[in-house]
């Protein structure tokens, strides 16, 4: 986006930015495109950023072109004069730079909520801990099979300040619905965000050092559901999604719609016989269902992922989309890389790929898919405990292979949940160390059995990020396959 001058007719939701001096905090991707979006409203504008190298100093040079001010190397004092802050969505509210009395501070998502104008697309929104890009992606294929201009933004693709506002300028995509996927972060800086219909996938612990607590990090999950117009929809399985939706101040009419892995009870959405079948959106929801899709045109179709394409299909039944769209739209989504794809067949072993589960959580859901599994695990354990995950899973574990930093507290739940498995322990952090464990994974597999990656743990102490872990696997999974195995 250039720096050229928005200009609106009469007043417009951009005028409430404009004169004002605004610091933008961080100079990552959402925060440059906040300052120029900001800039181009006519605020006075300074961009703050701890670090100083240079990279930063050319960004800055530009920025300075488009008369955007840019501070580097201290981020810990606001700059004189500021009347709101915009911060990165990864700062913690507990920042030096937040502390100024008197001072808003917002998130980029918040600052797109507020230039959105009169006719503006309404946003459906996904949350959860875990799921929220598959479900917001399964809903943005949905979307589109019913012929509807779309996007997928927030926590993902073109920042969203762009989209929504290169739609009220006229030189951006025109959109009638976008697909929202948001983090925690960003609801916790987003606190006028209204969304047409929300849901909720799931809570579990996650992020607690810059939530404070699990209480904090449900509320910011939570404020999705505030000020919903027609739907709310959360996971019957998990208690939690429905207590934020009995908690939230919505809009009159506005419904409460669960979903389940089970046969649906009114106002759901649930599973029939490998159908999925909606009771939520239909015209009489005592005696009514109407089919949706067939289980097997969920890709893939994991427990899991299941529960994730009827969160999108509500969502999408909310705003009024027809059945077959929503068959279309699944059976027409792909997965984003490294959750839960099939490498290979070797050996009439399957090989998978879900190197995105960083989180017990996502662990797993992803194990609950498999059986007879054989278990790749470890990487950074980020302070959580495996008991709960590796005592669900024990029944399936054929072996389990462990590799990075903090293999052991796996090791040790093993141990205490489930003495019998073999495990072997991969104590190599080279290159070739991916090799040494998919080799491991091979010598404890028996045919029709499933060697899963899910390692429940980050991958910075191995790797340089969850998509380097899983193209090192992919790798060495077909180095098995080129071995004539
Ligand atoms: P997010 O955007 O919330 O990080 P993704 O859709 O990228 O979620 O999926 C991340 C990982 O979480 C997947 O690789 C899978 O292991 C796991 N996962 C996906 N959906 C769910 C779900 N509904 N419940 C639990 N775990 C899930």
């Amino acid at each position: 986006m250039g720096s050229g001058q928005v200009t609106f007719e009469g007043t417009r939701p951009a005028d409430s930015f404009a004169g004002q001096h605004i610091t933008v905090a961080g100079l990552g991707v959402s925060g440059l495109s906040a300052a120029r979006a900001l800039a181009g409203c006519g605020a006075h504008v300074t961009v703050v950023d701890g670090g100083d190298d240079d990279t930063r100093r050319q960004t800055a040079a530009v920025l300075a072109e488009e008369g955007i001010a840019v501070r580097l190397g201290d981020a810990d004092s606001l700059p004189d004069g500021t009347g709101l802050v915009v911060t990165s969505p990864g700062w913690k509210p507990s920042s030096p730079l937040f502390a100024a009395a008197g001072v808003d501070v917002i998130g980029d998502v918040e600052v797109a909520w507020r230039l959105r104008g009169p006719d503006a697309a309404p946003w459906l929104a996904v949350t959860g801990t875990n799921g929220k890009t598959t479900t917001t992606r399964m809903l943005g294929s949905i979307l589109r099979a019913a012929g509807l201009r779309t996007a997928e933004v927030g926590n993902i693709g073109t920042p969203i300040v762009d989209v929504v506002l290169g739609q009220e300028r006229g030189d951006g995509a025109t959109h009638d619905v976008l697909a929202v996927e948001l983090s925690s972060y960003q609801l916790h800086w987003a606190p006028s965000v209204r969304a047409h219909s929300a849901a909720v996938l799931n809570l579990a612990p996650d992020h607690l050092d810059w939530h404070g607590s699990m209480a904090a990090y449900a509320r910011d999950k939570g404020r999705v559901y505030e000020g919903n117009r027609v739907a709310c929809v959360y996971n019957t399985a998990d208690r939690a999604t429905e207590d934020l939706v009995r908690e939230a101040d919505v809009e009159e009419g506005c419904r409460a719609v669960g979903f389940t892995l089970g046969p649906p009870g009114p106002s759901q959405l649930g599973v029939v016989d490998g159908i999925l079948v909606d009771r939520a959106f239909v015209a009489d929801r005592q005696r009514q269902a109407q089919e949706l899709a067939e289980v097997a045109d969920v890709n893939p179709p994991a427990p899991h992922n299941i529960a994730n394409a009827l969160a999108a299909a509500a969502l999408a039944r909310a705003f009024g989309v027809p059945a077959a769209a929503v068959r279309d739209g699944l059976r027409a989504f792909r997965p984003d890389a490294h959750r839960i794809s099939h490498v290979a067949d070797v050996d009439s072993v399957a090989y998978v790929d879900d190197s995105k589960a960083t989180n017990t959580h996502a662990a797993e859901a992803s194990l609950a898919a498999y059986e007879p599994v054989v278990w790749i695990a470890g990487g950074l354990a980020k302070g959580a405990s495996f008991d709960e995950l590796v005592a669900s899973a024990a029944k399936r574990l054929r072996g389990v292979v462990l590799l990075g930093a903090d293999r052991a507290l796996i090791g040790e739940a093993l141990a205490r949940h489930a003495p019998e498995v073999p495990v072997v322990d991969v104590d190599r952090t080279d290159t070739g160390a991916m090799s040494a464990v998919v080799g491991a994974a091979r010598g404890l597999a028996r045919a029709g059995d499933t060697v899963l990656l899910a390692p429940a743990c980050a991958s910075m102490d191995m790797f340089t990020n969850y998509n380097e872990r899983g193209d090192a696997f992919a790798a060495a999974v077909r180095e098995l396959d080129s071995d004539g195995a």
